[in-house]
């Protein structure tokens, strides 16, 4: 089932196959099929869309988080020889297997221990998964160091930073600014924030995303993760990373210079060009990404964030300004706001509430180990749910008056 390796074929693994930055990424592959042998490929439960996937790119293996999903899968691939696996365990067994390059695309914390078993084997990390660093941070990062694995940053403005940040002049670097769309809400005042409905917030004006990242666009949350990941990716205190609103999501990030230089990436709103960049590393590929036409676009504009009616940000930056568990608190709770929110149990403004409440009713130990960020990320979505649970009471209260 598996052929021999050519010499120019790079092994990849895709963590998160079947979602919006999994399918940018094996369409990529399947544009030059001959140049990837793929290794794993693994989603939460998606069995029937898995494993279309591995049909077509003959893995080794595949593997479900949800084991309530196996037989589906299992059955599906019967005749091919590629090995079904299922369970949280079976994706750290997939991302432990041998490939050169791992796209780390599942969404939240549960990328973390998945996205560091890649990393301890020194592979080289296309990272889209923004939580697993936010959590984890500088225990992250160590372990990247320790390990020798190379990180490709894959969210587009830590892609465009990448791209523009001289690494061998970095005292020289005096800001960098990541630019955000502003998401659906961008002018909505904060009644009508109170208002909005899933489906509106995950109607992202500029870019196609899995819910997730769509409602954390939306809260801008998105933005204040990114700072956080800019800050462990790059080594740049939080007082040197801006935000910047910038609607048309053209310029994707920039990074000022001390001489008053400014360096930025700008391409059309397309994942498949950062994807296509940590794929071809340190080799540019081409990518089927529809070309910029400055003349057509005209004008492109630019507006400083508001956290007031986007405090997710101003709750970020302070997180990473604590410390310690605060970011491992933040993104916990976010995420299970997030997901209340989509559920339709909590209104679009409890997702800050609720992020604000948890950050405020925990205290913040130091984290020194894993183990730490696994226990306080438990413990954040305990009191998280909790008060989700409250604010979610409240709302029906209020309905039935
Ligand atoms: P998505 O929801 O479309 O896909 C998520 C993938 O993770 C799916 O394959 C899903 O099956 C898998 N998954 C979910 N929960 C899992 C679990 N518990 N265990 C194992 N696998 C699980 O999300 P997405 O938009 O592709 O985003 C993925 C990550 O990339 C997120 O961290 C997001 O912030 C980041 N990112 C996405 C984009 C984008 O354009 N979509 C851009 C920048 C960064
Ligand atoms: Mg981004």
């Amino acid at each position: 089932m598996v052929e021999a390796r050519g010499p120019l074929q790079k092994s990849v693994t895709i963590l998160g196959a079947t979602g919006s930055i999994g399918d940018s990424t094996i369409d990529l592959i399947q544009r030059n099929p001959d140049s990837y042998r793929v290794v794993a490929l693994t989603a939460h439960s998606n069995a029937a869309k898995l494993a279309s996937h591995a049909r077509a790119l003959k893995p080794e293996m595949v593997a479900l988080a949800d084991e309530g999903a196996y037989r589906e899968l299992k059955d599906a691939l019967a005749g091919t020889g590629i090995r079904v696996a299922a369970g949280a365990e079976s994706i750290c067994e997939a991302a432990g297997l041998d490939a050169d390059w791992v796209m780390a695309a599942i969404v939240g914390a549960a990328g973390l221990q998945p996205t560091l078993t890649a990393v301890r084997r020194g592979a080289q990390i296309a990272l889209a998964n923004k939580e697993c660093l936010v959590c984890a941070g500088s225990l992250f990062m160590n372990a990247v160091t320790e390990h020798g694995a190379t990180l490709l940053p894959t969210d587009s403005e830590h892609n465009a930073i990448f791209q523009v940040f001289d690494f061998d002049q970095r005292d020289k670097v005096s800001r960098i600014i990541l630019t955000a769309s502003g998401g659906p809400f961008r002018t909505l005042g904060h009644n009508e924030m109170g208002l909005v409905t899933p489906a509106q917030a995950v109607a992202h004006p500029n870019w196609s995303m899995g819910a997730k990242i769509s409602v954390d666009s939306a809260s801008m949350m998105n933005k204040g993760l990114e700072v956080i990941e800019a800050h462990h990716l790059f080594g740049m205190p939080e007082n040197k990373i801006d935000v910047l609103v910038h609607p048309q999501s053209v310029v994707h990030s920039l990074v000022e210079y001390a001489d008053g230089s400014t360096l930025a990436q700008l391409g059309s709103p397309d994942m498949r060009t950062p994807i296509a960049f940590c794929l071809g590393w340190p080799a540019r590929l081409d990518a089927p990404v529809a070309k910029l036409d400055l003349a057509k676009l005209g004008m492109l504009s630019f507006e400083a964030p508001d956290d007031v009616r986007f405090p997710c940000l101003r709750l970020a930056r302070t997180a990473l300004q604590v410390g310690g568990a605060a970011p491992t608190i933040l993104n916990a709770a976010n995420e299970i706001a997030v997901a209340r929110f989509l559920g339709g149990e909590i209104g679009f403004l409890d997702i800050a509430g609720t992020v604000e409440d948890t950050l405020e009713k925990m205290a913040s130990p130091q984290i020194a180990t894993i183990d730490d960020v696994i226990a306080v990320d438990a413990e954040a979505r305990r009191v998280a749910t909790q008060g989700a649970g409250q604010r979610a009471q409240r709302r029906n209260v209020a309905a039935a008056e």
